[in-house]
This record gives C-alpha cells, sequence and structure tokens, in this order.
C-alpha cells in the first residue's frame, strides 16, 4: 500500500506539515522547572468541584514554578455546548482566585499557543491524522454501526475484549482500490488509530508499560491494542487525539485530570508513541468521594449531589478563601499542619506538592469546610466580610440590603466576640450570617424560641419590666449583671447557679434563667454572643424598645 498516496486521498486540503506545526509552536522559553499546566473543560455549562479541584492543582503547580497555567476549551463533544458557557467557566473560577495567563478569555484567545478551542483546530488535527496514515499507523474505516454491534455481539459470546482491533477490523488490509471507491462514493469514515498492541495476549500475558503519574507514583499497565477513532466522521477529533495533539502543540509539561482517564492512558501513551512524541507528566487526581446518609463512602454525583455544583457554594455564600483553604486540606496532607504553625500566613505560601496528594478517593466533607470556614472567617476583617456580604446579597437576598446602609454598625456586629481572647466563631457563610445576624435589624427578628421551663408565665413580664425599671446603658458589664442578679433574687431565683443546684426545692430557678429571659425578649433565641455587649451595640432606644414591646405582647396575650 503507497500510505503516502492514501494520505493524500483522505487530506486533500491539508497544506502544513507537521514540521510548520512544530516551528510556529516552538519549545517554550522558561526558566529550568517551570511547569506548563492547563484546564481543559466542555463548555457545558456545569463548573463542578472537581473543575476546581484540578483547577487549583494547575495553578499551584505553573504558577510555584513561574510557568504557565492556559485554558483550553474542550468542545469536541458539540452536543454538550451550552451558550455563555466561557464566561461562567472563567468568572467562576476567577471567583476562587484562579486565574489564567493564556488560553481562550472572554476577550478571545491570548498567548501565542493557540487557537484554544479544539472545535477551532481541525487543520492541526488533520494535519496530524494525516502524517499517521501516510506512515501506515492509522487507516480510515468504514465500518458502519450496525457492522460494529455485530462485532461486538460476537466478541461478548465468546468472552472477548470488546472493539475493533487486530482481525476484528476489516478495513486495517484494505486495498487502496477499496478505499478510494468508498471515498469517491461519498461514504463517510473515521480515522482509526492502528495499534502495534497484540490482542492475543491478554491477562498475565499482557505486554506492559511503566509510565510516572507525579500523584501515584509508577503506574504499570497493559499496552493498548485497540485501533480507536482518532478522528470522527465528521473530521473531529476524540478527546484522546485532541488530548495528545493539544498538549504536544502547546507545550504542556503536566496533564492534571481526573482518575477517569486513567484506563484510557495506554491509548494516550501509544498515540504519544506514534507521533514520535514524549508525553508530559500525568497527574490523575483523586476522585471526589462523599460519605452519604446510609454511612457509605462513594463517589459525589451530578444527579445527587447539589454540593458537587460550584454554584451551590455561591449560592450558600461561602467566601472563596474558605472554599480554597478547604480544598487544599482535602488536596495536600501536610497543608493542615502547616496552617497550624503558619496560621496568618497567605496561603499560597504553602509549598504544594503532588507526592503529598492523596491517590485514594479525596473525602468531601461539608461540616470540614464550616469548620474550615470558621477560621478563615476570623482571619479576615469585618470590612471585607461586609464588601462580600454586600456583593452576595445583591445577588442572592436583595431584601436584606438595608442591612448595608449602616457600615459602621454592621462592623460592629460582625465583629462582635472576634477580637476575645478565645475569638467566637460564629460566621460560617454568608446565608447563616445574615441569619445569625438578623436580631440587631427589627425587619428580620424573629421569636425563635420559647421561654425557659423554669420560669413561670407570669414572672416573665416582671422580670421584664423590672429589667427596664433599672437598665442603666452606662452600666459596665458587671454592674449590670449585679442588677440582674438582685432582681432575679428579689423575686426567688437563686443568685448563682450552683446554689439552686445544692437546693432546687428553694429556689424557682436561677439567675441564668432570668438573664435567658431577657436575651430571649431582646433577641428572640437563648443562645447568642454576650448580651451586654449586644446591647451596646443595639443602643439604648433600641434595646428599651425591644424588651417594652415584647411586655405588651405578653399582656395581650395574657
Ligand atoms: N475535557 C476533559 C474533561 O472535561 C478534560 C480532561 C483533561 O484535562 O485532559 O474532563
Amino acid at each position: 500500500m503507497d500510505y503516502e498516496k492514501l494520505a493524500n486521498l483522505l487530506f486533500p486540503n491539508v497544506n502544513k506539515t507537521p514540521e510548520d506545526y512544530e516551528i510556529i509552536y516552538p519549545e517554550r522559553d522558561l526558566p529550568q522547572g517551570a511547569k506548563v499546566t492547563r484546564l481543559g473543560p466542555s463548555p457545558t455549562g456545569f463548573i463542578h468541584l472537581g473543575n476546581l479541584y484540578g483547577g487549583y492543582v494547575d495553578e499551584r503547580l505553573a504558577h510555584q514554578s513561574g510557568g504557565v497555567f492556559f485554558l483550553r476549551i474542550e468542545d469536541t463533544d458539540d452536543k454538550r455546548y451550552v451558550e455563555g458557557a466561557l464566561d461562567l467557566i472563567i468568572d467562576g473560577l476567577e471567583f476562587y482566585d484562579i486565574r489564567f495567563d493564556e488560553g481562550a478569555s472572554k476577550s478571545g484567545d491570548c498567548g501565542a499557543y493557540g487557537d484554544y478551542t479544539q472545535s477551532h483546530r481541525g487543520e492541526i488535527y488533520a494535519c496530524f491524522a494525516k502524517k499517521l496514515v501516510s506512515e501506515g499507523k492509522a487507516y480510515p474505516c468504514f465500518l458502519s454501526e450496525e457492522e460494529i454491534s455485530a462485532i461486538r455481539e460476537g466478541q461478548v459470546e465468546r468472552k472477548e475484549a470488546i472493539g475493533v482491533y487486530g482481525d476484528y477490523s476489516p478495513w486495517r488490509k484494505a486495498s487502496y482500490e477499496e478505499v478510494e471507491a468508498k471515498v469517491n462514493g461519498g461514504e463517510p469514515f473515521v480515522i482509526r488509530l492502528l495499534s502495534t498492541g497484540n490482542p492475543n495476549q491478554s491477562g498475565d500475558d499482557a505486554k506492559r508499560f511503566q509510565v510516572e503519574d507525579a500523584i501515584r507514583g509508577t503506574l504499570d499497565m497493559p499496552v493498548n491494542f485497540l485501533d480507536v477513532v482518532i478522528l470522527k466522521t465528521t473530521g473531529i477529533p476524540t478527546y484522546h487525539f485532541a488530548h495528545v495533539v493539544d498538549d504536544h502543540l502547546m507545550r504542556t509539561t503536566h496533564v492534571v485530570r481526573g482518575e477517569e482517564w486513567l484506563p484510557s492512558l495506554p491509548i494516550h501513551v501509544e498515540l504519544f508513541e506514534k507521533l514520535g512524541w514524549e508525553p508530559m507528566t500525568y497527574c490523575h487526581t483523586a476522585q471526589l468521594m462523599k460519605i452519604d446518609e446510609n454511612g457509605n463512602k462513594r463517589k459525589l454525583s451530578k444527579r445527587k449531589d447539589p454540593e458537587l455544583s460550584l454554584g451551590y457554594y455561591r449560592e450558600k455564600g461561602y467566601h472563596p478563601a474558605s472554599v480554597k483553604e478547604y480544598l487544599l486540606t482535602v488536596l495536600n496532607s501536610d497543608f493542615e499542619e502547616w496552617r497550624i504553625a503558619n496560621p496568618e500566613a497567605d496561603i499560597d505560601d504553602f509549598q504544594f506538592s503532588t507526592e503529598k496528594m492523596s491517590s485514594a478517593g479525596a473525602l468531601f466533607d461539608m461540616d470540614k469546610l464550616n469548620d474550615v470556614s470558621k477560621d478563615v472567617m476570623l482571619r479576615i476583617p469585618a470590612a471585607e466580610i461586609i464588601d462580600f456580604l454586600e456583593k452576595w446579597a445583591e445577588e442572592f437576598k436583595p431584601e436584606a440590603m438595608h442591612i448595608f446602609d449602616d457600615k459602621e454598625y454592621l462592623s460592629k456586629i460582625i465583629d462582635l466576640g472576634r477580637n476575645d481572647q478565645k475569638p467566637r466563631k460564629d460566621l460560617v457563610y454568608a446565608q447563616q450570617i445574615v441569619d445569625f445576624i438578623s436580631y440587631f435589624f427589627d425587619d428580620m427578628f424573629k421569636r425563635e424560641e420559647e421561654y425557659p421551663a423554669e420560669v413561670p408565665a407570669e414572672d416573665i413580664p416582671v422580670i421584664l419590666k423590672g429589667y427596664l425599671e433599672s437598665y442603666d446603658h452606662s452600666d459596665d458589664q458587671s454592674q449590670w449583671f449585679d442588677k440582674i442578679r438582685e432582681m432575679g433574687s428579689g423575686l426567688g431565683y437563686a443568685a448563682k447557679p450552683k446554689d439552686y443546684k445544692k437546693d432546687p426545692d428553694n429556689y424557682k430557678g436561677h439567675v441564668g434563667h432570668v438573664s435567658t429571659v431577657i436575651r430571649l425578649a431582646l433577641m428572640g433565641r437563648s443562645q447568642s454572643p454576650d448580651l451586654w455587649t449586644i446591647q451596646q451595640i443595639l443602643g439604648e432606644e433600641k434595646t428599651r424598645a425591644r424588651i417594652q414591646e415584647e411586655i405588651a405582647r405578653l399582656e395581650r396575650n395574657l
């Protein structure tokens, strides 16, 4: 067979050579050890935690080494294209501090290794497919779907490996004339790799190869023997071919991708070999897992788990720094230790390394995210938290925008107890924060809990009236509390909880119950930061008004 002639028959319009492309996309001029990474999302309109998880790895590897991190749009599966997806990807990742140096951007491509959208690279894929055909390493295949199904059925029956390979591929050995007749007849065809792996070797006989994975160490896998499709009938490449051609020409040094790609690694290694190129370093990340309601560990699923979508965190209002900090605890086993030793350090000072990544499933846990977020929020100044909350509320809770009218007031609320010796960790995510501080705003204030059972109903207005009478906004904390104690004693409540515990029959309850009544009247809940401080923030007028309103309400209900 004259492969050169065959290649010209199949690709009459290719006018560049592989050498041309090697010149157009030269080796990058970067310092020794600089890593070039890329994120290759499909424009499906859904960005998920996995994109962010992998994105951090890419971003850290590149930026920690003085390298380049670029964005490539992998839209070879055109059925999944969603309008506006590029903006969604870029904005979605930028929110989490992931910025690209190069690649597809909102204002077009940026960088010398483009085009960065796979559907625009048809000529390039055709050129390299042509090269493989001209060397007898790939061939056109005219099998119909029905013929492929028939091959598969036979294989299933005989318990053989499924696919088009070896003697199962009639077009491997077709003559030029047979192909020419089909092409001239306008028959659609795909281009298949002509694998030199041996399909007759399987199990222990299989020939194997080794490849280093930066996360998993040495991988030992059977070589590929499938004649996989590299160009579809439309001329659009499969993932396998696009990955190999693009990452070679874009001079990627590290391919970070999910472990779902591991099984196709033998295909990619064979493609690199057939094209005469060196594969780059692979970093196959672990699957994101969770413990489900039944206590079972399973993969996060798009269908079942809303927390897989990045939109979920945005809507709840997790600060991006919390999400980043949390993902790093999942990504690198020594991150938490580093954080304890460097509580104030910039997160980017952490030396990220692929060796410290787990290759078993990465366990995703919302409770842990919340815990991490509490610590992260504590490090963010109130003014910055307010800015963040405001942007969040504009989008997700416009009815609460009035809380930003008085920033000084809000700032005191946010900082409540955050600067204490043992700081309070009340702030977790925007939705929860706005709810947590709602009692500071009359329109959002709700009575959420009942008064303590120890206090008889008729005592409540008495306590509140007595409290109002003796209330002096300028009292310091101990003067204030002494007055509550005194009033409680007069009404039959022990001045100290321990007195009540010792002799419960002698008292109605203790001072704690009395102050809980006041707390409930003021805030509608029994748990809150320090009551005296809250009153100082609320101001005298609002404090008195709340108590008065509650007395009136109770009297109405009597
Ligand atoms: N487009 C692929 C995906 O969406 C990217 C895989 C890769 O990074 O190689 O999963």
